[in-house]
């Protein structure tokens, strides 16, 4: 259910494995992501289970619709569920917008993050009481998603020095195999992804790139979490599956 959870001075940080939902394999068992083909109730029902798990109420986390970009939405109340992303809400507000990032500085509102592979990455300053989770795959830390949150977060006045980053489990460089191509392409802007499969062949390490980025705008207080998705059977990972559940992370304050 809740891999991985952690408190620091009010902030918030969860990382959900794939168990103890109800989606039927290939999405077994706790399939967040509203996306991938799994039946709308099942996903409804595990958002509830999660939120339920975290002490959150299910209608104050905030989803996002995800496309490997760098855009950033600043929010302070939820959208609808997110489980249609390209439909409009319940409410009859607006959809749910393309981006990879949230932040909020709205205490007790939940931003959320689906990934299978994907770095999640949760960033709070409890000083400046200012959150924001991140999607970062490989064209989302090219491109620079990661410190597009942090300069949206340093807006609503956060500082880098107070920033707690968390990144969750996500596919590691000793398994992400990529074209050589693309290798030099990422390392062209982020050196530290350079990275070699276990097997021998070129690689890319997303979570190296997505710290290194934190670790150069001044964000000290970093850990990754130790979990490969592709290695990891406790865990969705789509390079591995193809067709799979989506894992979540969530940051808030208190
Ligand atoms: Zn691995």
């Amino acid at each position: 259910m809740i891999g991985q959870r952690e408190s620091v001075s009010g902030a918030h940080f969860a990382f959900t494995d794939r168990w103890g939902g109800v989606s039927a394999a290939p999405y077994e068992e706790l399939n967040l992501g509203g996306a991938v083909g799994d039946t709308p109730e099942a996903v409804k029902a595990n958002r509830e289970t999660a939120a339920e798990a975290l002490g959150l109420d299910p209608a104050r986390v905030v989803w996002m619709n995800q496309v490997h970009g760098a855009e950033v939405a600043v929010v302070d109340e939820p959208w609808g569920t997110g489980v249609h992303p390209l439909r409009r809400s319940r409410e009859g507000g607006t959809p749910v917008p393309e981006v990879d990032a949230l932040v909020t500085a709205r205490r007790g509102l939940a931003l959320a993050v689906l990934t299978a592979d994907c770095v999640p990455v949760l960033l709070a300053d409890p000083v400046a009481g200012v959150v924001a989770a991140a999607h970062a795959g490989r064209p989302g830390m090219v491109k620079g998603v990661v410190p597009a949150a942090v300069r949206a977060m340093v807006e609503l006045g956060a500082a880098p020095e107070r920033i707690v980053a968390r990144t969750g489990p996500a596919v590691c460089g000793r398994c992400y195999e990529v074209p050589e191509s693309m290798r030099a392409e990422v390392a062209a802007v982020e050196p530290t992804a350079h990275a070699e499969t276990s097997w021998g062949t070129p690689a890319v390490d997303v979570s190296a790139g997505v710290h290194a980025q934190l670790e150069r705008l001044g964000v000290c207080d970093r850990a990754q979490s130790p979990v490969c998705t592709l290695e990891s059977d406790d865990h969705f990972s789509y390079r591995r599956d193809r067709i799979t559940g989506r894992l979540a992370g969530y940051v808030w304050l208190d």
